[in-house]
């Protein structure tokens, strides 16, 4: 076992038992072992957070309306 990649993806999540909790959303991501599920969030529902803002301006922070209606699992 060689050395592994820090994934980034944790800069945007608190560790927990079950994975990881937004620190955006404030919601929970369940991932084991791996942070692909946390790498999905991240590009659903975070995308502008992934890519480097080089000149984005202060209105692209609303989340999507959708997000706070449903849910989902
Ligand atoms: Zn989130």
């Amino acid at each position: 076992m060689g050395k592994f990649k820090t994934s980034s993806n944790w800069q945007f999540f608190i560790k927990n038992s079950s994975g990881g909790l937004c620190k955006i959303c404030q919601r929970q991501v369940n991932c084991k072992g791996n942070t692909t599920n946390l790498s999905n969030h991240l590009k659903r529902h975070h995308k502008s957070v992934l890519e480097k803002s080089e000149d984005t301006k202060d209105s692209e922070l609303i989340d999507d309306p959708d997000a706070s209606l449903s849910v989902s699992t």
